[in-house]
């Protein structure tokens, strides 16, 4: 996640595929090489196929999946192409270009706009949206099936933030003690371990486990019957539903949590020289001043 400078097109040829099926947008993640690792030529692919669901009458509801085995393993850390950063002419927040700046100050800017920045505008999407979850749903994985209204997992998804190992608290977009009770969520994050479909069904983090052949068709299904449904009533609704999050502190949370986010990336810096750092055990001990 360092900030090299900007390389040139992606090798991806489409990172993102659209398509719109009775009523309902079909958006899907397609780096299936990489797992659908995010990189941020992806994610505004991902942003400008939101907007053109939102802008098409005709769609009243809005699928987001991965193909592959996996829905996506999080954030790119370094696969061909995963590195060009924010270009001026992309940017969706009042951030400015990120790249060349010294100290925590690129990557703070960077991460504003790319992870917390494109998510918040994606959480607050005026159109109902649903993820289709399969395989590997990891740290910056969770972050776009989070933003979703209702999430359809298939039973072989599985859930984990393991960033705590990389020194850092959790991915950007701090919804965890949102997404599941404050105890469990301690869990999750603390301990990194990989949470399965079944147990994310039980603790409310996800609204239905179908079997993988089915995850797709029963994403759309519950997409197709929300088409039906009035738009404006179903914006509201989403709205009203985000504005009680919010009141509930999502945003004050995840606001003051990123900032936590930056201490601990740039106090990686300081110590091990990079943003996020696999510590060995004798890392960790001298850390802890043992
Ligand atoms: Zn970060």
């Amino acid at each position: 996640m360092d900030m090299p400078e900007p390389v040139a097109a992606s090798t991806d040829e489409a990172p993102v595929l659209y398509e719109v099926r009775d009523g309902v947008a079909l958006i899907t993640l397609n780096r299936p090489r990489y797992g659908n690792a995010q990189n941020p030529h992806m994610l505004y692919e991902l942003d400008a196929a939101f907007i053109r669901a939102v802008e098409d009458d005709e769609v009243g509801a809005i699928v987001l999946a991965g193909s592959g085995k996996h829905f996506s393993s999080g954030h790119d850390l370094g696969t061909p192409g995963g590195h060009d950063w924010v270009r001026e002419v992309d940017k969706k927040t009042p951030w400015y270009e990120p790249r060349r700046r010294a100290g925590a100050e690129g990557q703070y800017a960077a991460e504003q706009e790319v992870y917390l920045g494109l998510c918040r505008r994606w959480r607050d999407l005026p159109k109902p949206t649903i993820a289709a979850v399969q395989g590997a749903c990891i740290a910056g994985g969770l972050m776009l099936a989070w933003v979703c209204d209702i999430i359809v997992a298939s039973e072989d998804a599985y859930f984990s933030d393991p960033v705590l190992a990389m020194g850092v608290p959790g991915v950007e977009y701090f919804a965890h003690a949102f997404e599941m009770p404050s105890r469990i969520a301690r869990e999750f994050l603390m301990l990194g371990e990989k949470m399965t479909a079944a147990r994310a069904y039980e603790v409310g983090m996800v609204n239905r486990v179908v079997g993988p052949e089915a995850l797709v068709e029963e994403a759309l299904r519950i997409g197709q019957r929300l088409a039906q449904r009035p738009r404006f009533a179903l914006a509201l609704t989403k709205q009203a539903f985000n504005f009680v999050d919010d009141l509930q502190g999502k945003r004050n949370a995840m606001e003051g949590v990123f900032a936590m986010h930056h201490l601990a990336h740039t106090h990686n810096r300081i110590v091990h020289g990079s943003p996020v750092a696999v510590q060995s055990p004798q890392d960790i001990k001298k850390t802890n001043g043992g």
